[in-house]
């Protein structure tokens, strides 16, 4: 199969006339045509091999896992979806694997009305880039520098079940089976949030998608708003204890580690964001249609820095790096 083969068989889908995409694959470039008064949302991200995924991944969850990463970042910005461009270096055209990938990346694509518009296909080390195109009214984007000092800090869903997963795949730690797998399926299929960014337009002051660890992720909307953050460990216990590993007669009860998952994980790809007290309730009715739990771990404030609270109230000693490629 040579690669015009490949991409007409694999990559090449008739687009829906009256959407957004003027022109899709096939050109030397794609057409966008985002309505009046809508801002392009853009955003790019890798999945290289050895680094962000096994050689031996199942290559439909590879499909999920590089659209839903990059859904992600436009759900953090509050984006509707719209279209897609994916970038591809493959050792080889292996047939089954190709149509494995290409159902579990339409499959999302689906779902979330996101069209494949284009891309480039050559041979080498697997590698996978995605750039994703979403729209949201002008002025209206979520940014990371709205925070203020006073507002909650909020986290959607659960965090700690993907890094979980990743220190039993390396063997560090023991899981039984069918924990294992739970987490396993956070890690390798993610859920983007992208209803939840959608709806918490005009409710958030700011927001981000977590990918490399809570509070390394928080850092940076402490930094481009120019405020710190206390952080009630009880509640961030809470969002573990809530997920599929830490209930049940399989519990796990190692503290050390919740912490580490919950707090410096990364790959959990949940919205943290930031709005006034005098929106909680929108906060929780924008969760509720959007069907995913949200909850409330701190508060902005004007003290510079992270800080971590203990049950009662205490400081205490915050030594969880989030994850750096280049640290
Ligand atoms: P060019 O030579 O202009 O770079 P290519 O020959 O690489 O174009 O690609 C031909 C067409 O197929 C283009 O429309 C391109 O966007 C599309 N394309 C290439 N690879 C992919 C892919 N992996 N998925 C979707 N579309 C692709
Ligand atoms: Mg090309």
């Amino acid at each position: 199969m040579g690669e015009f083969d490949l991409i007409a068989r694999y990559f090449t889908r008739p687009v829906r006339s009256g959407g957004a995409v003027a022109l899709g694959v096939g050109d030397d470039c794609a057409l966008l045509a985002p309505r009046p008064g809508m801002h392009l949302a853009v955003s790019s991200d890798m999945l290289v091999e050895g680094r962000h995924f096994f050689a031996d991944v199942d290559p439909r969850t590879l499909g999920h896992k590089a659209l839903a990463v990059n859904l992600s970042d436009l759900a953090a910005c509050g984006a509707r979806p719209l279209a897609f461009t994916l970038a591809l270096a493959l050792p080889q055209a292996d047939a089954s694997w190709l149509q494995a990938f290409a159902d579990g990346l339409f499959a999302l694509a689906d779902a979330h009305d996101c069209v494949l518009i284009g891309g480039d296909t050559t041979r080498g080390p697997l590698n996978l880039c995605i750039t994703v195109f979403g729209e949201v009214p002008a002025g209206q984007a979520l940014l990371r520098s709205g925070a203020q000092v006073g507002d909650d800090i909020w986290v959607s869903g659960t965090l700690g079940d993907a890094r979980l997963a990743l220190e039993a795949l390396r063997g560090r730690i023991q899981l039984p089976a069918s924990a294992l797998a739970r987490a396993r399926q956070r890690l390798e299929q993610p859920t983007p949030r992208v209803q939840l960014g959608q709806r918490l337009r005009g409710i958030a002051s700011s927001a981000l998608d977590v990918s490399d660890g809570l509070l390394g992720d928080l850092g940076h909307i402490l930094a481009a708003s120019g405020a710190g953050a206390e952080i009630e460990l009880a509640k961030t216990t809470e969002l573990i204890a809530a997920s599929a590993l830490f209930t049940g007669p399989e519990a796990i009860f190692d503290m050390e580690l919740m912490h580490q998952c919950t707090l410096a994980g990364g790959d959990d790809y949940e919205l943290a964001f930031t709005a006034a007290p005098a929106q909680r309730e929108a906060v929780q009715s924008a969760a509720r249609q959007a069907d995913v739990a949200v909850t409330r771990i701190g508060r902005i404030t004007a003290t510079p820095g992270l800080r971590l609270l203990d049950a009662q109230g205490q400081p205490q000693p915050a030594a969880y790096a989030s994850f750096d490629h280049f640290a």
